[in-house]
């Protein structure tokens, strides 16, 4: 596995990968990896002649007040999980190379980002979609494959990807989770051992919001209040949102559909766990 650093060496390797015929199939991440960031690689891996796996914590997605300093790093380890997952290039930028002084130029999706984390977290997915514009205009994937963990982030960058004709397709890949059910996050280390016990209320509220709506509930209003309620039962759970709403659109559903997911923010503590599902699928 070859790491590179530099900006120009990494665009110049690629380009020269996708001159050779090469597939190039890419996988953006903050690090600090997981089982949730090792099956996008290993769906990159079956798809792709080159992987590569960038690894940046993007200071433009993080707001005044949230964890861009303490957010966990430790390349060391990423680094062998990556070479064990077959990356080929690694790519681990600094912040001063992406974002050089006089940096001015920024990609906003409107609409989308206007709900759910973009409403609590200004700012962030004009973050996301900047850096992700960047990374893909050095890369030059022909395919990059993102998480449905962040649902949101997933419907904006193919909202992104669509407007700006961007060549490249997007995968979106299934929520990996503990085997006791709590999605994978690198922020999940921020639990102290009683917030990660009772942030188990999140799969928990979620199965039952599919077992609501498969046995025939379809008001949102009356899933979404039992949901809060069983989030709530948790002492130190505090609800960020709860929403239902269109896969695509995100926009709110009052009547449940098959093409409903519920999307949820709770924080214990310190730290703010996202989740989510599609209502007639099982969690
Ligand atoms: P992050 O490093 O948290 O920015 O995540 C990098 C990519 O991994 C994003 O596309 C995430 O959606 C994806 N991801 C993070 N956690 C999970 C998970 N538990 N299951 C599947 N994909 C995930």
């Amino acid at each position: 596995m070859e790491i590179i650093n530099d900006v120009n060496q990494m665009q110049q390797r690629c380009l020269a990968a996708r001159q050779q015929g090469q597939r190039i199939a890419f996988v953006p991440t903050m690090g600090y990896l997981h089982a949730g960031h090792r099956s996008l690689l290993e769906e990159g891996r079956k798809r792709g002649d080159l992987l590569v796996l960038s690894i940046f914590v993007n200071p433009t997605q993080f707001g005044q007040g949230e964890d861009l300093d303490s957010y966990p790093r430790d390349l060391t380890r990423d680094s062998a999980l990556a070479e064990a997952a077959g990356v080929d290039l690694l790519f681990a930028p600094e912040a001063q190379q992406m974002y050089p002084r006089g940096y001015a130029t920024y990609v906003d999706v409107e609409g989308l980002t206007d709900t759910l984390c973009g409403r609590s977290r200004p700012g962030h997915f004009r973050g996301v979609t900047t850096v992700v514009t960047k990374l893909f205009t050095i890369v030059q994937p022909h395919l990059a494959l993102f998480g449905c963990k962040d649902f949101q982030q997933l419907a904006v960058i193919r909202r992104m990807t669509v407007d700006l004709n961007l060549p490249v397709e997007i995968i979106g890949m299934p929520i990996v989770r503990e085997a006791d059910g709590l999605a994978m996050s690198s922020r999940n280390v921020y639990l102290s051992p009683q917030e990660r016990s009772q942030a188990l209320a999140l799969v928990a509220a979620l199965r039952l919001a599919g077992k609501l709506a498969r046995g025939g509930e379809s008001s949102a209003a009356t899933i979404i209040k039992a949901v809060s309620e069983r989030i709530v039962s948790e002492p130190d759970a505090q609800i960020d949102y709860i929403h239902i709403c269109q896969k695509d659109t995100l926009e709110d559903q009052p009547v449940v559909g098959r093409d409903s997911v519920l999307l949820l923010a709770v924080k214990f503590g310190n730290t703010r766990l996202i989740d989510n599902t599609y209502l007639f699928e099982e969690v």
